[in-house]
């Protein structure tokens, strides 16, 4: 089984910046301020009968991968992040207290940074300071973002004990070279240990994190990834594009000093890597996650219920996500909430018992009608749309790219093609009216 290359001519012409549609409006377009007494009615309008998702935010890593697009800070001490985890913990009081009812947790996600950088004992804790305001029981789904480099035995197994269920592993790629030029070392024999070790601890559930586009990689060390990937049969894979923004991440400057992969190489690699997982058995999920037929994704993708949110492609079905800690995304049906990036105003608002909450949007019926087609077409390169013809929508956009045979209409079915796949962010923007070609924050389509 091969997927489908696009021609390069395609390639030249629409690997453009456009955003990675997690949310719709994006995370670029949170302009509205977000009264506290409007976070605490959101908050405070739960509806008890329907589970809710969790997100808590670890803005801390022990080394600084170069390159790094993430909120997170490198620590050489613990103090840093002690003083975090007091301050997070002021933020559950904070949000608990808020509610009028006890929701049930249907997942709970640690991301970061590096999660585990806080240590079994904590990741304990703050679990069970969540269960005094929030219902979780043995259907709570929780995952955590593993780095490899600070996981041990000892820890593994404490992770099972407490009850996390689904571990993500960041791998990126076991070339020892592009490992040391992107200042992340681990050893593949440490792959192979951690995931036997995981099993054997019952952990069962487990995600490989990898990436295309890092310096020195070539075509032939993607294929040796993908050979040692499926080695290890990870249940779940995701596949992310290197963005290279250096005006936004100034350390991801160090990194040209090496040769950086081109949009053709790029989309090889992607191909390889494609073909690979295909070949193993693998199912492809939305523009970048692979998942075996046991991972719940499989299932979701062939049932219609997958969704994309802040995390990627997820088969949560909980319209409310309430995010902690810095820079966290809360969402809502109708609104976004995020909390402030900069560590002294998230410590500041929660000594004066305020929500740590810096911006947000609060969407319109327009904002919600098209936030269901982008994520149709990022899950399932497809949509109906009512009214073809909505000028609202970027139609001379819409009319190249079905002469360019990246999307054809089959009557008000909007469909991307096999071979325009590869630009469904660019398919996507068409329905975003916030989207400006020259804004450089963006990773590029392919
Ligand atoms: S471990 Fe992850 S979050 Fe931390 S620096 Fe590396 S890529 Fe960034």
């Amino acid at each position: 089984m091969s997927a489908v290359r696009a021609s390069y001519h395609l390639l030249e012409k629409y690997d453009r910046p456009v955003p990675r549609y997690t949310s719709f409006p994006t995370a670029a377009h949170f302009n509205h301020d977000i009264p506290q007494s409007y976070h605490a009615h959101l908050l405070s309008s739960l509806n008890p009968a329907k589970s809710i998702s969790l997100y808590i935010h670890i803005p801390f890593c022990r080394y600084l991968c170069h390159y790094c697009g993430c909120h997170t800070k490198a620590v050489s001490s613990d103090q840093p992040v002690q003083t975090y985890l007091l301050y997070l913990h002021r933020e559950i009081t904070k949000v608990g207290e808020t509610l009028s009812c006890r929701p049930h947790v249907s997942h709970i996600h640690f991301g970061g940074g590096t999660p585990n950088i806080i240590g079994a004992g904590n990741i304990k804790i703050l679990i069970e300071k969540l269960g005094v305001y929030f219902e979780i029981d043995k259907n709570t789904q929780i995952d955590i973002e593993i780095d490899p480099r600070l996981l041990n035995p000892e820890t593994i197994n404490d992770l099972s004990i407490i009850g996390i269920n689904r571990v993500s592993l960041g791998m990126q790629d076991f070339n020892p070279d592009v490992q040391n030029a992107v200042n992340r070392i681990q050893p593949f024999e440490k792959a192979q240990e951690d995931v036997l070790a995981l099993r054997e601890a019952g952990i069962r559930n487990i995600n490989f994190d990898m990436m295309i586009g890092l310096p020195l990689q070539t075509r032939e060390n993607i294929q040796l990834n993908a050979e040692r990937a499926i080695s290890l049969s990870p249940d779940r894979l995701a596949v992310f594009a290197y963005a290279h923004v250096p005006w936004m991440k100034k350390h991801q400057k160090l990194l040209e000093k090496y040769p950086i992969p081109g949009t053709r190489e790029r989309h090889d690699m992607n191909g390889i890597m494609a073909d690979s997982l295909l070949n193993a058995g693998y199912e492809a999920i939305g523009i970048d996650h692979f998942a075996h037929e046991n991972d719940p994704l499989f299932k979701a993708k062939k049932t219609g219920a997958l969704h994309r949110n802040f995390q990627g492609y997820t088969c949560d079905q909980a319209e409310t996500i309430i995010g902690l800690g810095i820079s966290s995304i809360s969402s809502f049906k109708g609104a976004f909430v995020q909390n402030t990036t900069d560590p002294k105003e998230y410590r500041d608002s929660l000594k004066e018992n305020l929500f740590p909450i810096r911006r947000g949007r609060v969407l319109t019926d327009d904002d919600l009608q098209r936030s269901r087609i982008i994520e149709q077409i990022m899950c399932y390169f497809e949509t109906k749309l009512e009214d073809v013809e909505n000028p609202d929508y970027n139609l001379t956009q819409l009319d190249e790219l079905k002469r360019d045979k990246i999307i054809r209409f089959d009557g008000d079915q909007l469909v991307v093609t096999e071979e325009g796949k590869s630009f469904a962010r660019v398919v996507a923007s068409c329905f975003d009216p916030y989207y400006k070609l020259e804004e450089g924050r963006h990773a590029r389509a392919v």
